[in-house]
């Protein structure tokens, strides 16, 4: 009897040391889950080829894109939240006139600029939005203050700058956003629609307003903190000689910006109606969610074979919960970087 006693009472201690055993590991490997961190960013996709660029332009690209990460970088290595992260490196990109965001962004019809811009939190679904502003020096300041300040979601053009005001962002004369390389552009299609073109070349040229890499330039970013948050961000001036108003995907939750915690981040840039359309960025959470894909699975689907079947133009740049990134475009390149824990950087301009 005593026997069976001991037998069972040093089976019992065998077993719990087992589960503790267990439990540590899963904890450690939690913990090291966490630590994780990552950032990934772009500055716009389309028809961008090395024949049309001078190596002073790429290399003035490639050493913006790698300051404006590695400000981000810097914030999730100290601990900081994926918000500021974002914020921060979007801001960078934001204050360089080499972007289509903030100083730099491209001329509406009227030859004024309409910046848009969007961010969203992934652990709590909140998002903050802005559209058409002309004023405001960093619209994606404005949108994650709309998230964390107001009651809504999206604000446009004069009651976002009243709103801006009232929170103290900082005010500029709309003159800042100019850059003599934009309102060039401008002119160049405007007088390509002023010849007899149809109707569907007239869309093209729209579309094409930047034969030699003008058009191009929205940023975005994505960044996944220590704490295992996602946050997400986009920031555009839009499409050259826009009118009527026009927005596009950049400040739609879900086409232009999205994340979640549970899936990944995703920021957009492209021909934004096609963008609206398909809502890539929702869909590729959803095709993570729902379908078990994995965000290389999910952004390949979504951008290869979705939004290049209706004929939709761009790319993303993603990043799921646990680390893993992805660039995905259709188009000849996209300007585009991204950093791990382990400080690696990956700086990219063209298809490879
Ligand atoms: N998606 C932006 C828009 O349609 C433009 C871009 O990303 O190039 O406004």
């Amino acid at each position: 009897m005593k026997k069976l006693f001991l037998i069972l009472a040093s089976f019992l201690v065998l077993i719990s040391c087992k589960n503790e055993s267990e439990f540590s590991l899963k904890q450690n490997i939690s913990n090291v889950k966490k630590s994780k961190f990552a950032i990934i960013i772009h500055g716009g996709a389309g028809t961008i080829l090395k024949k049309n660029m001078s190596d002073e332009k790429e290399a003035a690209y490639k050493a913006k894109l790698e300051e404006a990460i590695k400000v981000g970088h810097t914030i999730l290595k100290n601990g900081g939240t994926s918000t500021a992260a974002v914020m921060r490196t979007i801001q960078v990109m934001e204050e360089s006139p080499l972007f289509n965001a903030g100083k730099g962004a491209v001329f509406t019809h009227e030859e004024t600029n309409e910046l848009d811009a969007s961010f969203m939190d992934g652990k709590t679904l909140n998002a903050g939005a802005v559209a058409g502003v002309t004023n405001v020096k960093s619209p994606i300041e404005l949108a994650i203050k709309v998230m964390t300040d107001s009651d809504h979601v999206m604000l446009s053009g004069k009651g976002a700058s009243v709103f801006a005001k009232e929170k103290g962002l900082e005010i500029v004369d709309p003159n800042y956003f100019y850059t003599e390389r934009r309102f060039k552009s401008l002119q160049r299609i405007k007088n390509r629609n002023k010849t007899e073109l149809d109707h569907d070349d007239k869309k093209a040229a729209f579309y094409d307003a930047d034969i030699k890499n003008e058009k191009f330039g929205t940023v975005g970013c994505v960044a996944l903190d220590k704490e295992g948050n996602i946050a997400a961000g986009t920031s555009t001036g839009g499409m050259t000689n826009k009118r009527w108003g026009r927005i596009g995907d950049a400040p739609i939750i879900g086409s232009g910006t999205y994340a979640n915690n549970l899936t990944c981040g995703v920021s957009s840039t492209g021909w934004g109606e096609y963008f609206i359309r398909t809502q890539v960025a929702y869909d590729i959470s959803a095709q993570m969610e729902y379908q078990q894909k994995t965000l290389k699975e999910a952004t390949k689907d979504v951008i290869q074979n979705k939004l290049t079947k209706l004929g939709g133009t761009g790319g993303v740049v993603a990043l799921d919960k646990n680390g893993n990134m992805s660039f995905e475009f259709n188009t000849a390149g996209m300007y585009r970087a991204s950093m791990n824990d382990k400080g690696q950087l990956i700086v990219k301009i063209y298809k490879e």
